[in-house]
């Protein structure tokens, strides 16, 4: 595709995530981040010239290679994937806008500890299990709410600010939404929530119908 057609094909996928938010609210705001682990530079750079600015990685040392090759255009990097213990030092260096994957307290504690001797805050979601699937991470919706309250009063450098969930792995449409209606109903309850991230290519209208302010496209983006 050359940049017209993508210019093209990317606003039929916006007409897609505007007429979801209409649904709920002409007030209801929906960020898109472009989750770009499928892809190279050169595709993040085309993107991010036709109007995105927000993307997202799930491995960190994909996540330092895109921001270190693209480090001179304004971009606003995410890391939505599971972080383990040993490469929380590399993530911090690269000091991402949001970390959507916070999915225990053990990590939690982990993270204040290296925070607070860097003397910096990061800003993270609560990462939900909501179908209680095993190959999932996430605490158990549950449990969500206290966890969520404990890391707010424990880990005072990590800036809570809501929930993420990935919708059941199934192509039946009433459990993918059991999954988000739960994700929906701890963002509610939990104090000061402003951030409700669910939703990806193949399920993010009705994610957003179901409360989600952020979606995270992968395939859809890139036209994969
Ligand atoms: C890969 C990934 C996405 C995007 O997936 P697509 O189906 O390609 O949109 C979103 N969230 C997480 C956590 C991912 O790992």
């Amino acid at each position: 595709m050359n940049t017209t057609e993508y210019k093209i094909y990317i606003d039929a996928v916006i007409r897609r995530v505007e007429s979801a938010r209409l649904k709920v609210s002409p007030h209801h705001i929906v960020k898109v981040v472009a989750v770009s682990k499928y892809s190279n530079s050169d595709e993040i750079k085309k993107l991010y010239e036709i109007g995105q600015r927000a993307f997202g990685e799930n491995k960190v040392q994909d996540l330092k290679e895109k921001a270190n090759a693209l480090e001179n255009l304004p971009l606003e990097w995410h890391f939505i994937g599971n972080l383990q213990k040993n490469k929380i030092n590399n993530l911090l260096d690269i000091h991402p806008a949001l970390f959507h994957a916070l999915d225990s307290l053990e990590l939690a504690h982990e993270l204040q500890k290296k925070l607070e001797a860097r003397d910096m805050t990061l800003d993270a979601l609560l990462q939900i299990n909501s179908a209680k699937e095993q190959s999932k991470h996430g605490v158990m919706p549950e449990s969500a709410c206290e966890a969520y309250a404990q890391i707010k009063k424990e880990c005072p450098n990590i800036n809570l600010k809501g929930v993420m969930s990935i919708g059941a792995h199934t192509e039946d449409r009433e459990i993918i939404k059991k999954s988000f209606d739960t994700t929906f109903e701890i963002f509610k309850q939990c104090e000061g929530a402003t951030i409700c991230s669910m939703g990806m290519s193949g399920d993010f209208e009705l994610a957003i119908e179901c409360g989600s302010n952020m979606i995270r496209l992968g395939s859809v983006m890139f036209n994969k």
